[in-house]
């Protein structure tokens, strides 16, 4: 690290100083109103990251160079492993979760691999709060994709492919427990993390995983990214769908009316899909991905079309799932020669419910924005979000769940995508004064 590249670091450190000195909280309406000044021990905290602010710095970039798009299988294992070690040396036991592959709805008849997972414990705690820390080890970025590299620019600024989605979150989860166990702190505690493999394709392989975890945890926390320091206190539910149109191929000139075009039935489709969208009501369907036919002059035998669904309420989703399945059970289309074609087959599900506010959530988020304003990069508020996170399947079956616990970042899911150094010491810090908190809290 440069000398250039510990400053924006060291504005946040004086900051963090004038602050602690004149006892000013920064936050908006929602922060608590007195000062938490910090206890010994998050002090010595707070020193041990200072201290080790160019390894994790270094540890992030080696992170963001493994590449770990979800379909890279090879790049998951290497980089579970190397997880799998940093747990272990912490005191972890930890485990392998396989994933079964699946198949997919298309002309292609895809099939769809998914990494094993990696859940790692420490059950010594009693009575104490049982705590689920969860991230996900892939990014949207293919192996063959150019953006692979961390750049660190003078100014602080990091870009990467997942520097904020969420390699850097895993780094500030991985140093915030290595800060608790300088101390004694991962001793007498119940803690479980998980590292799933397939957030970015819905976790459709993870999610029972993570619902059995949830049922077992008192409190979870998620170290996905804050956008313009704003923790999320609640989401959209998400679904997704894939129609499959099935008409008969002929030759475009010869034999026209031969052929039953699976396009124009899609087409048909796809337009009663899009006009479910409804913005009064935040209701939005988006086909991100449709395909038709191999061949300019043949008559387009099969057609798929991939399908994203946004609802602020689940009687929403389920309303979208249940129009889709009745636009899909009629075509628009027909070939008196041959009665039975187009066939249309569905499938949707939702496949994130939707996150509401839950008051131990908005506690634990109004104690961050407070403690942030201690170490260096202050979260200036809330906000509700129309993605969806692991938090939102967790908080489904009961576990009250804070997902915006990793770095401030913006252009994720793009060759844009950055964060800061300043955000990456500053969130490890608050991680590790959260995670003892919560850690030594009795169960409720
Ligand atoms: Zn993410």
């Amino acid at each position: 690290m440069n000398q250039a590249m510990l400053r924006p670091m060291f504005a946040g450190l004086l900051f963090a100083s004038i602050v602690a000195s004149f006892g000013i909280v920064i936050g908006d309406s929602q922060a608590q109103e007195q000062t938490q000044a910090l206890s010994e021990a998050e002090q010595q905290m707070v020193d041990w990251v200072d201290q080790r602010s160019d390894a994790i710095l270094s540890e992030l970039k080696q992170h963001v160079e493994m590449n770990t798009g979800t379909a890279n299988i090879g790049g998951l294992d290497r980089y579970r492993d190397l997880l799998d070690q940093e747990l272990k040396a912490l005191g972890f036991a930890t485990r392998r979760h396989q994933s079964d592959s699946f198949d997919v709805l298309s002309c292609a008849a895809e099939r769809v691999q998914i990494a094993d997972h990696l859940v790692a414990e420490i059950k010594t705690g009693g009575d104490k709060k049982r705590v689920l820390l969860n991230g996900h080890m892939d990014t949207v970025f293919s192996k063959d994709d150019e953006f692979q590299a961390l750049t660190i620019l003078d100014s602080g600024v990091l870009k990467g492919p997942g520097v904020a989605d969420m390699k850097g979150g895993i780094v500030v989860m991985l140093n915030a427990l290595r800060a608790l166990k300088s101390l004694g702190l991962l001793e007498q505690v119940n803690a479980t993390v998980l590292f799933n493999s397939d957030e970015e394709i819905g976790s459709l392989g993870s999610r029972p995983l993570i619902e059995s975890l949830a049922a077992e945890h008192d409190i979870g926390l998620i170290y996905e990214g804050t956008y313009n320091q704003l923790m999320t206190h609640s989401r959209k539910g998400l679904g997704q769908a894939r129609l499959k149109v099935t008409g008969r191929e002929s030759h475009a000139g010869g034999a026209h009316e031969q052929g039953v075009s699976a396009s124009l039935e899609l087409a048909h489709k796809i337009v009663a899909l899009e006009e479910l969208t409804d913005y009064s009501r935040q209701v939005t369907v988006n086909t991100g991905v449709m395909r038709g036919g191999e061949k300019r002059n043949t008559v387009p035998g099969c057609a798929d079309a991939y399908v994203d669904l946004r609802f602020p309420a689940q009687a929403d989703g389920d309303q979208l799932i249940s129009d889709i399945k009745e636009i899909a059970s009629k075509a628009a289309t027909a070939n008196p020669k041959f009665p039975d074609l187009p066939t249309i087959e569905a499938w949707a599900i939702s496949h994130r419910p939707v996150k509401a506010r839950n008051d131990v959530v908005d506690a634990l988020i109004d104690e961050a924005i407070s403690l942030s304003a201690l170490v260096g990069e202050p979260i200036k508020g809330t906000r509700f979000s129309g993605g969806g996170t692991d938090g939102s399947i967790a908080q489904a079956v009961g576990l009250a769940t804070v997902d915006s616990l990793g770095l401030d970042g913006k252009g994720a899911h793009s060759s844009r995508e950055e964060s800061t150094v300043e955000s990456l010491i500053a969130r490890t810090k608050l991680a590790a004064i959260m995670l003892a908190r919560q850690l030594h809290a009795d169960a409720p």
